[in-house]
């Protein structure tokens, strides 16, 4: 099997995904940082974004892996004193292989139009003031935006930026894309429905700015400043992520440990 690792740059990260290397010679796994099958993540869920996007273009070719070095994450499975257990599941058991949903966009600017995938969500915001932007869904207008910004997420995104702006917790065997409002100004010209929408896989959104503004995208933690933005058009991916699982452990399972602090059996 071949397998690349991506670590997130600290002294620890750096020094277990050499560990890794030691123990993976050890067990004949091969090394392939260009064409990996096995691309493991060390560090926190924020390193699973950056081998997200690093592995893009060979999204359908690949399965991800993730290591924690603290708590145990969301796309993280395994703890920094495992990689040992790793290693030995790795070579001699077949994963399963769990696949969640992804979010496209399409954003048309003065440019033209180009595409992009996220793993947890794009955020838009304004950047001088607040963000207007009128928002269609399956191109009839649903509402006029007057606030600090707008989430689109996907099912494991929930549980990020989604979940701090008030969104729900949606779990990632539902094809769907969640568009919360971050701060949104609710008066007689700008109305926002105030909470968070679901939209399955066959809708999309349209989001089209209303102004000449600056404005903030992210992708996921990519951050993007541009002035010249027409509209972003969100829907549920064609692709998806594939995670490699050696182990049972579930959605549920991670949302309690990580924000209701009870341990798993
Ligand atoms: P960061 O600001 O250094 O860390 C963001 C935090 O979000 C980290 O604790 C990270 O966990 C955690 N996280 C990442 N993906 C998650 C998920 N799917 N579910 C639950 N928690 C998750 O930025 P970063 O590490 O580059 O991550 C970028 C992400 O930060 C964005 O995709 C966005 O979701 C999130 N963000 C959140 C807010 C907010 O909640 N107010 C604001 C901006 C961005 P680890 O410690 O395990 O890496």
């Amino acid at each position: 099997m071949k397998y690349a690792v991506i670590d997130r740059g600290d002294k620890l990260s750096i020094q277990l995904a050499e560990r890794f290397h030691t123990l993976a010679a050890g067990r004949g796994l091969v090394r392939d940082e260009e064409r990996p099958e096995i691309v493991i993540s060390i560090g926190g869920d924020g390193t699973l974004l950056q081998a997200f996007h690093t592995h893009l273009e060979r999204i359908d070719e690949l399965a991800f892996v993730g290591v924690h070095t603290g708590h145990l994450g969301f796309y993280a499975d395994w703890q920094k004193d495992e990689l040992e257990e790793l290693v030995r599941t790795m070579s001699d058991q077949e994963p399963k292989i769990v696949r969640y949903p992804l979010a496209r966009i399409e954003m048309e600017t003065a440019e033209g139009t180009s595409s992009h995938l996220a793993l947890n969500e794009f955020t838009l915001k304004g950047v001088d003031g607040t963000l207007v932007a009128q928002i269609n869904i399956n191109d009839e207008l649903f509402e006029m935006f007057r606030g600090d910004g707008i989430v689109i997420s996907t099912p494991s995104g929930s549980t990020a930026y989604n979940k701090s702006v008030g969104g729900a917790i949606v779990h990632p065997s539902i094809e769907s894309l969640q568009i919360a409002e971050i701060a949104s100004i609710n008066n007689r010209v700008y109305r926002t429905l105030g909470s968070s929408v679901l939209l399955p896989a066959h809708h999309h959104c349209d989001i089209i700015s209303r102004k000449e503004q600056r404005l903030l995208l992210a992708i996921d933690h990519l951050n993007i400043l541009r002035s010249d933005i027409r509209s972003i058009r969100a829907s549920v991916a064609g692709q998806k992520i594939s995670f490699a699982r050696y182990r049972p452990f579930t959605f549920w399972n991670r949302v309690r440990e990580a924000f209701l602090g009870y341990e798993v059996n």
